[in-house]
């Protein structure tokens, strides 16, 4: 039978199928997407909302040259006062590009990412691009060549990243909590409906997230007091995958209303595999009976498995009503998902075309259990 190329919802048979799956699933389904136009796409899939909104998205591809240059810019600053002028100029950017995502979700909950790559990688390394960049930023590019060095990494995958990120630079998680929290009170204050979640990446001790929930609570208040709102609502939580992470959970959900396990990256830090690089042994564990899947595909139930539940159990003792979910690509895989059910958490995020994968698997899960 011929691909029919038009809107999953235009099927009839798809969607009494999805009706029915959804009348036995427990587990919600949200989407991994960085855009509106992706989020709308994942809501015509039947996603609940957003699991993973990636800030970093806004930097790449098209429509990314100003941001791009600005978070250059940013980046190459000499101390705070220089850093918080350029964190001014990309602040309308990255509120510009969260408003537009909740306001198509429409009051459908949306976990926003902070910044999570480390910032080398933003930054141009061919001599010609440097020399571009030196020019447009007033620099010589001997100065800028000494910058962008000093920011190098032997291991950037395990450097400063994430949440260290904002331990060093609070100012930065500031910009992006207030562009967040701005653009929630003026959809709301508009009479839209919001459920913003910010989320920190690469946590791996409670006092990590308690730093930033500082932040976070005082920004809070003065956006809620600026603009006039009896309620701002915004959960606050954090991305579980450092295994110290999971297995600090019950410190960690003092701050956090919420984990999120990143599946990619707990994958990597738990087997030492580089998700870079699996592919080089890969084939030889699988011919030989060494592993049974790939660990990036299909979840580690015995490994990650453990950390996973570990981390809800110990999570869940400090706060009963944490809300779990995972984001990593594992959300769209059907043997993982039915894991996801089958540690109790709340929802799966992946990419919006396996949504409706992830809701049939979540269904089966569900009647599999009885
Ligand atoms: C993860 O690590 O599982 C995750 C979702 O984050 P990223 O893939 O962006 O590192
Ligand atoms: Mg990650």
């Amino acid at each position: 039978m011929p691909l029919v190329p038009s809107a999953p919802e235009a099927n009839p048979f798809y969607v009494r199928l999805m009706k029915l799956a959804d009348g036995f699933r427990k587990l919600n389904v949200r989407a991994n997407a960085d855009t509106p136009k992706d989020a709308a796409q994942a809501v015509k899939f039947g996603a609940e909302g957003i699991g993973l909104f990636r800030t970093e998205h806004m930097f790449y591809g098209e429509g990314s040259e100003e941001p791009l240059f600005l978070l250059r810019k940013m980046i190459m600053s000499q101390g705070e006062t220089e850093r918080r002028k350029a964190l001014d100029e990309l602040f309308p950017h990255v509120k510009a590009d969260v408003k537009a995502t909740l306001d198509v979700m429409d009051g459908r909950p949306v976990t926003i990412r902070l910044l999570d790559p480390p910032l080398h990688e933003f930054v141009p390394h061919d001599r010609e691009k440097l020399a571009h960049l030196a020019d447009e930023l007033g620099v010589k590019p001997g100065a800028l060549r000494k910058r962008v060095e000093a920011l190098r990494e032997n291991n950037p995958m395990l450097g400063h990243r994430g949440v260290r990120l904002g331990i060093t630079y609070p100012e930065i998680t500031e910009m992006q909590i207030r562009a967040i929290l701005e653009a929630a009170a003026e959809l709301l204050r508009s009479g839209k409906k919001v459920q913003p979640e910010v989320m920190i990446p690469i946590t791996s001790t409670a006092t990590e997230l308690a730093h930033q929930k500082v932040i976070f609570d005082r920004i809070r208040d003065e956006v809620r007091s600026r603009f006039k709102l009896s309620e701002l609502p915004c959960l606050f939580g954090t991305m579980i995958e450092i295994p110290r992470a999971a297995l600090r959970a019950g410190d960690i959900a003092a701050d956090a209303e919420f984990f999120s396990f990143g599946t990619n990256d707990l994958t990597q830090m738990t087997f030492g595999f580089s998700r870079d690089d699996i592919g080089g042994f890969l084939p030889d564990y699988l011919r030989g009976g060494i592993l049974s899947a790939d660990p990036f595909q299909t979840i580690d139930r015995d490994g990650v498995g453990e950390l996973i539940a570990l981390g809800i159990a110990r999570g869940r003792a400090t706060r009963a009503n944490l809300k779990v979910g995972i984001c990593g690509e594992h959300g769209g895989e059907p043997e993982s998902v039915m894991f996801c059910h089958g540690v109790g958490m709340d929802y799966v995020s992946c990419s919006p075309f396996r949504v409706p994968i992830a809701r049939l698997a979540a269904a089966h899960a569900a009647l599999q259990e009885g």
